[in-house]
């Protein structure tokens, strides 16, 4: 392997290829590296695309990278769409002309020929249609990428009621965009709660009130049976399992996400519901290898999920995939898990383990405050809520819920990684706390809950500062 000519290929530009590109030309100064994707030519936050259609950032604002720091880096960028991998010839055959229509993109031009020392498959995900009548009507879309924002622009002009099917992170980010048009949304969510197969009963309540705050018709335990025309090729309505009718011009459709499979599966790789990797992140396929949404682990550890659709694992495996691109090879350790996401006004973080439904053999710790009223625009809402998972033998911490308040990352995960029995990490609340203006008003109101409901004498530990938490 001559260092000079290798050529590392990564395909998609989200946060896990560009997370591995970055560390690949950390790790080998001299390799060639090309990062492909078909949506944009650089890469940018997905997670902010709301706030490109609500208005609050331009696109340029979704750009972590100034434009130049790729050629610095002699990263090279191809804005392309890949139709096929011939894992023999290591090779990938690639269009620069291409249309793309309901996530379903059409190559035109000649197809040229790429060649690969080792490829990278960092292909994401595609949200869901399960074939509903009237799925392919105008006015009908999902959530995922660049090309739906642009969509989504044209197909809400003079919208005055949309429907959203399916409650779940992006559902709810695609009720707040709309709202912000002072579009009526319907919500139809399938469970008794909103994101109820996720979130403990509590917690799914209290974003279902927070919601309906925010004026949305958030129908619980309703599911979409069909989209009707309007007789012009547009959507008109939709109909429910339960045969109501339900006037709209707009439907989202926000059931969820797939990993994008279908290249791999085509180039003969094993694929189930994402693409098989080992350990390593290694396909079946010798030098090629696959990280971020796109996978799915063949021994997942114990407690993990086999696929995981975030945004932090995509880092996380970039990160670590990139050293087995160099030629290191590194098993994926994902330590413990983490979330965060936003409900309108609510944030929420997610550490270790918090299952809809607590795991035997385990205890649970729920505190919440509400200011009974609908948060202010431009002001974080009164819900706050706290929970905290943990082994009814050992006491050790196995997961917190936090929202509309904020920890600091490294003192949940350190807490959970090494088993801090839950009466310290009562105790020492505060040094997980961002806000200090929180720690003052509602930590010895969490502390007093916790011993009522568990016959304990515990005492927060004051801050030692003002800023104490800042920095200790
Ligand atoms: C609206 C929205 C909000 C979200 N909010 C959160 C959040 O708050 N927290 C969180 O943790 N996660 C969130 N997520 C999920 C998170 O964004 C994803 O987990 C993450 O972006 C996946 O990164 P990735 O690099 O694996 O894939 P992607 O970002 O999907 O990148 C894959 C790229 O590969 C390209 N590609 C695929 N196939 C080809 C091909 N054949 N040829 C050329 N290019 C190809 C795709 O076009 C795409 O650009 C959100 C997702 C969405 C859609």
């Amino acid at each position: 392997m001559n260092p000079d000519n290798f050529h590392a290929v990564i395909l998609g530009n989200g946060i896990t290829g560009i997370t591995a590109a970055r560390h690949l030309r950390v790790l080998r100064p001299d390799c060639r590296i090309t990062v492909i994707s078909a949506e944009t030519e650089h890469f940018f936050s997905r997670t902010a695309l709301m706030y490109l259609y609500m208005g609050h950032m331009e696109y340029h604002h979704l750009k972590p990278y100034e434009d130049g720091f790729w050629a610095k880096n002699r990263i090279e960028l191809l804005h392309a769409f890949v139709s096929q991998i011939d894992t023999n010839a290591q090779q990938l055959h690639y269009a620069r002309e291409f249309s793309i229509h309901n996530q379903a993109i059409t190559p035109g031009g000649t197809a040229q020929q790429l060649a690969y020392d080792v490829l990278l498959l960092a292909t994401g995900s595609q949200y869901n249609r399960f074939g509903w009548p009237g799925q392919d009507l105008s006015g009908v879309q999902g959530l995922y990428g660049m090309p739906d924002v642009l969509q989504m622009e044209t197909n809400t002009r003079d919208v005055r009621q949309a429907v959203i099917v399916g409650g779940g992170l992006i559902g709810i980010e695609m009720a707040e965009m709309l709202r912000t048009r002072d579009i009526d949304v319907t919500f139809l969510v399938r469970e008794t709660a909103f994101w109820s197969n996720v979130l403990p009963l509590e917690e799914a309540q209290l974003i279902g009130r927070h919601i309906r705050e925010h004026h949305v018709d958030l129908r619980l335990e309703a599911e979409l049976e069909k989209i009707l025309d309007d007789g012009t090729g547009r959507v008109r309505a939709i109909v429910t399992k339960r045969g109501e009718e339900i006037p709209c011009q707009f439907v989202g459709l926000t059931t969820g996400v797939s990993p994008n499979v279908s290249l791999a599966k085509s180039a003969g790789l094993d694929t189930d519901r994402g693409i098989l990797v080992d350990e390593f992140l290694q396909t079946s396929a010798p030098n090629v290898y696959a990280a971020g949404d796109c996978t799915q682990l063949r021994k997942p550890a114990p407690g993990q999920k086999s696929v995981n659709q975030i945004w932090y694992t995509g880092r996380i495996m970039g990160e670590t995939v990139a050293r087995s691109l160099a030629g290191q090879r590194t098993a994926y350790q994902p330590g413990v898990f983490f979330n965060s996401a936003k409900f309108f006004d609510i944030e929420y973080q997610t550490y270790g383990n918090v299952p809809a439904k607590l795991p035997e053999g385990e205890q649970t710790f729920y505190w919440e405050f509400s200011s009974g009223g609908a948060a202010r625009p431009g002001h974080l809402g009164g819900a706050k809520a706290l929970r905290l998972n943990f082994r009814a033998d050992t006491r050790a911490l196995t997961g917190v819920n936090t929202f509309g308040l904020r920890l600091r990352h490294d003192v949940c995960d350190r807490w959970i990684k090494t088993g801090t029995p839950i009466e310290e990490v009562l105790e020492n609340l505060p040094a997980a706390n961002f806000d200090p203006e929180f720690f003052k008003q509602y930590e010895p109101e969490i502390v007093a809950a916790f011993n009522e409901q568990f016959g304990t004498k515990l005492r927060a530990k004051a801050k030692k500062g003002l800023f104490a938490n800042l920095f200790s």
